[in-house]
């Protein structure tokens, strides 16, 4: 008698035990899910009014938005939830940055009070549509390239946490018609030479060791053109 109810006992806790442990499993394995996000775009056109009031704190006193547009997931809502996530810092270093919602993003977090620092190419900034120059407006800080090559990076690092990477510039025509990726992963390694990477480079690019080549010639026309269809892009 003694026997048989140690072994139910038994049975009884190690079926329990195993039954814990297959849920301590699956959390893990959400969690570790939840750590790594990818996005491909072309993203279909949704509203994402309420994530940026919401970015600005205003949550009560805005109902329902009314306009056309469809309002849920796509991977813009999930690329500027991600920014809005923000608390303390972000490096974004984007060879084209024109996206007024992205834009309008990394003002309101200006405005928490985020460390913001932008890297990006000389050859965009400048052109009609860039968002560069509203940034800086703003006081937001912005180097540039003084090279000849490309600054053809498009990632951004959020609080020293979150490592955001892939093809994406940030305009509207990649956003809306590009075949994208954006990776998002919190990994402290990759974030690590990500930032060494964001480090060098804001350096490099500090216009304190700019120099001026009177005879330089700036960029090939080829390089011109791109820039532009990357505008149109
Ligand atoms: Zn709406």
């Amino acid at each position: 008698m003694w026997r048989g109810g140690a072994w139910a006992l038994l049975a009884a806790a190690l079926a329990v035990g195993l039954e814990a442990l297959a849920e301590w499993l699956l959390r893990r394995r959400r969690l570790e899910a939840r750590r790594r996000e990818v996005l491909f775009f072309p993203s279909r056109v949704t509203c994402v009014e309420g994530l940026l009031a919401a970015g600005e704190g205003g949550t009560g006193g805005v109902g329902p938005c009314s306009c056309p547009l469809p309002h849920g997931e796509s991977p813009l809502a999930r690329l500027l939830a991600r920014l809005l996530s923000a608390r303390r810092s972000l490096e974004l270093c984007v060879f084209a940055f024109s996206s007024q919602q992205l834009s309008r993003a990394v003002l309101l977090l200006h405005r928490r009070g985020v460390r913001v620092r932008v890297v990006t190419d000389a050859d965009y900034m400048a052109l009609q549509g860039s968002q560069i120059g509203v940034l800086r407006r703003a006081g937001i800080q912005v180097r540039h390239d003084q090279d000849s090559g490309y600054m053809h990076h498009k990632f951004a690092i959020i609080d020293q946490r979150w490592l955001l990477t892939g093809s994406l510039n940030w305009t509207a025509q990649a956003i809306q018609h590009n075949r994208e990726n954006v990776l998002i992963l919190e990994d402290a390694e990759c974030v690590k030479l990500f930032l060494e990477e964001f480090e060098k480079i804001w350096e490099n690019y500090n216009p304190a060791h700019y120099v001026f080549f009177s005879k330089e010639v700036p960029k090939e026309n080829k390089h011109k053109s791109e820039t532009e269809r990357q505008l149109k892009k």
